[in-house]
């Protein structure tokens, strides 16, 4: 990467100079499966952050809710998403937008690698996990059971 430079150039598949791959999230803290993070843009003046996560063939997401919201585009491959009460397949250049208190999850097809785009606020509060009643309540629609079943 050149010193000051504002232009970072990708190198290889999915990845670009100055940006290094992620653990997804603190080992333990949440269930999720072969998924990588990695921060695209993070400045201040933006106030808001631009992330690439990428699942491995059968990865997903934690199924998780919160007060802020994303921006989504799916960026390489394709898969299945949760958001709300919606299960819907998607592929890149899909966009998929998680409004407020939403549950969502992402979950890559079997067979090729799945990447998004994820635009987010800097400042925003920590993701919630479902309850076991609250799982058992998303399982009563059958889709949505099925989907959380891989
Ligand atoms: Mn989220």
């Amino acid at each position: 990467m050149r010193e000051g430079s504002n232009i970072r150039k990708a190198e290889g598949s999915f990845h670009w100079e100055g940006v290094e791959p992620l653990s997804y999230k603190e080992e333990g803290s949440a269930p999720f499966k072969a998924i990588t993070r990695q921060v695209l843009f993070d400045r201040p003046e933006l106030g808001c952050e631009l992330r690439y996560f990428e699942m491995q063939p059968g990865g997903h997401s934690t199924l998780e809710r919160h007060e802020h919201v994303h921006a989504v585009m799916i960026f390489r491959g394709g898969g299945t998403c949760l958001v709300g009460a919606e299960v819907r397949g998607v592929a890149a250049p899909d966009l998929v937008f998680i409004p407020p208190l939403t549950w969502h999850q992402f979950r890559a097809s079997a067979d090729e690698p799945f990447g998004f785009l994820c635009m987010v606020n800097t400042e925003r509060d920590k993701p919630q996990l479902p309850s076991e009643d609250e799982l058992r309540r998303l399982r009563q629609d059958p889709a949505i059971g099925a989907f959380l079943d891989g």
